[in-house]
């Protein structure tokens, strides 16, 4: 079997709808299922979003080089100008902070890159890679830490726990955007 037919066959791997619709409208029925099923924990996906000023900044390629020499597997990405709805959705916890309307206005500035990155504990991992909230927190070693001055400007996204992020990826991700792949360094990185 080819690759072409190997892709379509899981179905995954179809043509993005990107723009036809918006996302932050979409039925939940039309949005991405999370966690196929497999070995517990090595199938966690987590939402990582480079924001706009990691994108201005050119700095996409340096945070898809973090998560892809940790290990991590790649099984959604996309550049896409986020609209106020899938925003207000995204930060909903947030409505009543100070800033609310600021993160808003930041998010909509410019594109964002959404991804989603799928491997064992890759919500805490992920979290521990991005560093503090606030970069004067964030240790060197982390995006937040290495990138970023300013908590209003940091860099990027990630959810913060397995149950967000399965309401991240669903909101930010229709499930045929979403690629399952044979990993060839699988065993190397889970077995031993
Ligand atoms: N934020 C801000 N000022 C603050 C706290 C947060 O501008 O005092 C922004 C910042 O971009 C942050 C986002 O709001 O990343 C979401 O805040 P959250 O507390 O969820 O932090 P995160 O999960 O991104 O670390
Ligand atoms: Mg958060």
């Amino acid at each position: 079997m080819g690759f072409l037919q190997r892709c379509v066959g899981r179905s995954r791997c179809l043509l993005l709808l990107e723009g036809q619709r918006s996302l932050g409208s979409l039925p939940s029925s039309d949005r991405g299922q999370q966690y196929s099923t497999g070995v517990a924990g090595l199938q966690e996906r987590t939402l990582i979003a480079v924001k706009p000023d990691g994108v201005q900044r050119r700095l996409v390629g340096d945070v898809i080089k973090r998560f892809e020499k940790r290990g991590f597997k790649l099984v959604g990405l996309k550049l896409l100008q986020a609209n106020e709805g899938i925003l207000t959705e995204h930060y909903h916890e947030l409505r009543r902070k100070p800033f609310y309307q600021e993160v808003i206005q930041y998010m909509t500035s410019g594109p964002v890159v959404a991804m989603v990155w799928e491997g064992y504990n890759v919500v805490k991992t992920s979290r521990a890679m991005v560093g503090e909230t606030n970069p004067t927190e964030a240790k060197p070693g982390t995006i937040r830490g290495d990138f970023s001055i300013h908590v209003s400007r940091n860099v990027v996204h990630a959810s913060d726990s397995v149950e967000t992020a399965q309401r991240e990826i669903s909101l930010w991700f229709r499930s045929n955007e979403l690629i399952d792949w044979d990993c060839c360094n699988h065993k190397i990185m889970y077995e031993h």
